[in-house]
C-alpha cells in the first residue's frame, strides 16, 4: 500500500471511531504527522488534499514548510527550546507541547515582540512519567491562573503522550483521565479548554471514543520512521 491508500484508510478509520462514539465527524482532525519525512514524501498527501502535518522540530520543519505549498497547517507536537520559540511562532499554527509555565511566559514575550497571539495547548504529563516533559497533574490546577493571564495566548486545550503500553485498550484510562482533567479545570476556572490533542497510530481510535478533538497519526500512514527520534 502507498502512504496515501494508507492515508485514506486511517481517515476512514477516524471517521468510522468518529462515528461509533457518537460524535460529529466535524468534532475530530487527523493531524498527519510528518516528522523524519522528506517534503517530497509528503506532497502526495498534501496534493490529496490534506492541510494539517505535526513536526516534532522546529528546524526541520522549517525547513520542509519552505518547500510546500503556504496553506497548509503546521503543528508543533515536540519539545520547544526556549532559543527556538521565535522561529516556532513564525512557522506553527498550534505549539500542544507548551510544557511548562517559564516556557509559557517565554511564548508570551516572543508573541508580544511579533504583534501576534499564540495558539497553544497545555501539555500535561498524564501517566506522570518521570521521563516526560508536561505540567503533572498535580500542579496544573495550581498553574493554570498564570498561564490563562498571559495575554498574548490563546490556549486551546490539553495534550497528552500517554505511557506506553501493550494493548491499546490500556491507554483509554489515560485519555479518560485527560478528558476528566480538562473538563475539571475548566469548572474550577471558567476558561474553555474545547481541544484534547490525543492519540496516535497505535490508539487514535480509542481516543475519539474519549473525547480526542485531534488525533496525530505518523507511522500508520508514512511506515516506520529510519531514523530514532
Ligand atoms: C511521533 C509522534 C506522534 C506520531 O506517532 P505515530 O505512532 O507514528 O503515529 C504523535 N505525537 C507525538 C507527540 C509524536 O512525537
Amino acid at each position: 500500500m502507498t502512504a496515501i491508500e494508507r492515508y485514506k484508510q486511517i481517515q476512514e478509520h477516524v471517521a468510522q471511531a468518529t462515528e461509533r462514539a457518537d460524535r460529529n465527524r466535524s468534532s475530530v482532525r487527523l493531524m498527519v504527522v510528518s516528522k523524519t519525512w522528506e517534503a517530497e514524501d509528503i506532497r502526495p498527501i498534501v496534493e490529496a488534499g490534506h492541510a494539517v502535518y505535526g513536526e516534532n522540530r522546529v528546524l526541520e520543519a522549517v525547513g520542509k514548510i519552505s518547500l510546500l505549498p503556504d496553506h497548509l497547517e503546521w503543528h508543533l507536537i515536540g519539545h520547544l527550546q526556549k532559543n527556538k520559540v521565535r522561529k516556532a511562532l513564525t512557522a506553527f499554527h498550534t505549539i500542544h507541547s507548551m510544557d511548562s509555565l517559564e516556557l509559557a511566559q517565554r511564548i508570551n514575550q516572543v508573541a508580544l515582540d511579533l504583534d501576534l497571539k499564540s495558539r497553544v495547548m497545555i501539555q500535561v504529563n498524564i501517566g506522570n512519567e518521570p521521563q516526560k516533559h508536561g505540567f503533572s497533574v498535580s500542579d496544573i490546577s495550581s498553574q493554570l491562573p498564570r498561564i490563562l493571564a498571559l495575554e498574548r495566548l490563546n490556549v486551546v486545550g490539553l495534550m497528552a503522550i500517554p505511557p506506553q503500553v501493550e494493548m491499546a485498550e490500556e491507554a483509554r484510562p489515560y485519555f479518560r483521565d485527560l478528558r476528566v482533567l480538562r473538563d475539571r479545570l475548566e469548572a474550577e476556572h471558567g476558561c474553555s479548554l474545547p481541544e484534547l490533542s490525543m492519540g496516535m497510530t497505535s490508539d487514535f481510535e480509542i481516543a475519539i471514543e474519549e473525547g480526542s478533538t485531534i488525533v496525530r497519526v505518523g507511522s500508520a500512514i508514512f511506515g516506520r520512521r529510519a531514523k530514532v527520534v
